[in-house]
C-alpha cells in the first residue's frame, strides 16, 4: 500500500532538488540552502523561526512542504539504558526510532556510545518467523522524509535533555538502520535519506559511522557496495548453513548462501573494511557447536566481525534464548578459532526493545478500543 500525504515532507528534499523546486516557483536557488540551514543547523521548528526568508516565502513553504512528517505518541525509557520512541506517521501508522546509550567496556554506565536506530518501513515483508516486525507483514514503504524525520525527533528529544547545551547529532557516536523493515527493500528511498543524513547541507552525520542491515537481498548488496557514499553493512546472518537459514528465514530461499556470501565480499572488497555479520542466538535452532564452526569458516572467508545477540522473546512466539553458559560457549568457539566476535549483553529488554515489538503491542491495543 502506497501512502501519498497532502504535502511531501521538506526532510525528503536534497539540495539539488529544493534548488530545482525554488527556480520553478520563481525563487533563487540559494533559497534552498538557507531552508536547509534552518532546519538542520539551526533545528528551527516552525517556518516563521526563519527569519531572513520573506513572509511570503514562509507561507509558500508551508503550503508546499510538510516540517512534521511525524509525532512523538510515546517515550518510553527502559531501566537500563534504551530509549524508544514511538512516532505515528500522517496516515497514523506507527515506527520506532530507539537511542541506546551502551557503557563502555569495563566503565560501568557511563553512557559513552550512543547509537541511534531507525526504521525503514511500517512492518516488513521479509517474514522472519523469529521477529515482531514481520508478523503482520509489510504495511507500507517509509518516504525519505519520513526516514530523516526520525532522527530530527531524536535530536528535539536531546535538545530538550539538555537545554543549554544544544545537542547535536554528531554526539552521537553511530546510527544503524536496524529498527523495524528491510532497508534495502526500500532502497531508492532509503539512499536518499542516508544521503540527506550525510550532506553537509544536511546533517553531516559521517558514513562511516551509518550503518545498514539487511537480511541478505544479495542484488542489493552489490548495488550498494558501488554507490559513492561508502556506508557500512551488517548481515543478518542467523544461520550458518542453508538448512538452518531456510527455516528460519525465508529471504534464504531467494538468496541462499552460495548467493548471499559473494555478495558480501564483494561488498568488504569494494570498501576495503569489515563488515558485520548479525547472528541471533535462538535456543535449539542455531545455538549448536557445529553451527559455531561453520560461522567461524564463513566470518574468515568473509573476512567479518561477529555480533551475537541472544534473542529477545516476542508475546505469542515459542522462540527463547540459550543460557547464559551456553552463549557464552558458543562465542569462544568462535573466540578459539580466530573471529572477531562480541557477545552482546541485552539492551532494552524491559521495553520491548527488540525491533517492531513496542509498535505491535501499541496496535493491538488500539484494536481493542476501537474494534475495526
Ligand atoms: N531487516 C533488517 C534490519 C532490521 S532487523 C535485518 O533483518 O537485518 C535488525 C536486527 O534485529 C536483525 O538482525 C534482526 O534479525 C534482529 N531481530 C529481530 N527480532 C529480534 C529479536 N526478537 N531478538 C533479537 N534480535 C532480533
Ligand atoms: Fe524484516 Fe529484519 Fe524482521 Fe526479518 S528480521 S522480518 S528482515 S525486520
Amino acid at each position: 500500500m502506497k501512502f501519498t500525504p497532502a504535502r511531501p515532507s521538506i526532510h525528503g528534499e536534497t539540495l539539488e532538488s529544493l534548488a530545482a523546486r525554488f527556480a520553478a516557483a520563481g525563487e533563487p536557488a540559494y533559497r534552498a540552502r538557507q531552508v536547509l540551514g534552518w532546519i538542520y543547523h539551526r533545528r528551527a521548528a516552525s517556518w516563521d523561526e526563519m527569519t531572513n526568508l520573506p513572509k511570503a516565502l514562509r507561507g509558500w513553504l508551508a503550503e508546499h512542504f510538510d516540517l512534521d512528517a511525524s509525532a512523538l505518541v510515546l517515550n518510553r525509557q527502559s531501566e537500563d539504558v534504551t530509549d524508544k520512541l514511538l512516532l505515528e506517521l500522517r496516515d497514523r501508522s506507527l515506527i520506532e526510532t530507539v537511542i541506546i546509550r551502551a557503557p563502555q567496556d569495563g566503565v560501568g554506565l557511563d553512557h559513552s556510545r550512543k547509537t541511534i536506530c531507525i526504521s525503514t518501513q511500517v512492518g516488513c515483508a521479509m517474514g522472519c518467523v523469529f521477529c515482531a516486525s514481520g508478523l503482520a507483514g509489510l504495511k507500507r514503504d517509509l518516504s525519505a522524509g519520513e526516514i530523516v524525520h526520525q532522527l530530527m525527533q531524536v535530536c528535539r528529544r536531546e535538545d530538550a535533555r539538555t537545554p543549554r547545551a544544544r545537542a547535536e547529532l554528531a554526539s552521537f557516536d553511530n546510527v544503524v538502520v536496524m529498527g523495524m523493515g528491510e532497508p534495502l527493500h526500500n532502497y531508492d528511498n532509503l539512499l536518499r535519506a542516508l544521503t540527506i543524513v550525510n550532506a553537509e547541507w544536511g546533517l553531516g552525520f559521517g558514513a562511516r559511522r551509518i550503518t545498514i542491515s539487511t537480511s541478505g537481498l544479495a542484488p542489493k548488496i552489490r548495488r550498494l557496495a558501488h554507490e559513492p557514499i561508502g556506508f557500512r553493512l551488517a548481515v543478518s546472518l542467523h544461520g550458518a548453513t542453508n538448512e538452518v537459514r531456510d527455516r528460519i528465514m525465508p529471504v534464504n530461499k531467494r538468496w541462499p548462501l552460495e548467493e548471499l556470501l559473494p555478495a558480501v565480499k564483494a561488498f568488504a572488497a569494494a570498501h576495503g573494511r569489515m563488515v558485520t555479520l548479525e547472528f541471533i542466538l535462538i535456543e535449539s535452532v542455531n545455538d549448536g557447536l557445529e553451527q559455531a564452526a561453520r560461522l567461524a569458516e564463513i566470518a574468515a572467508d568473509v573476512h567479518a566481525h561477529v555480533n551475537l545477540i541472544p534473542y529477545n522473546t516476542v508475546a505469542g512466539l515459542p522462540w527463547r534464548r540459550p543460557a547464559l553458559a551456553r552463549q557464552q560457549k558458543f562465542a569462544r568457539q568462535l573466540e578459539e578459532r580466530g573471529v572477531s566476535v562480541t557477545l552482546r549483553r541485552e539492551k532494552g529488554h524491559d521495553i520491548d526493545a527488540a525491533c517492531g515489538q513496542l509498535r505491535l503491542r501499541t496496535e493491538k491495543e488500539r484494536e481493542k478500543a476501537a474494534p475495526a
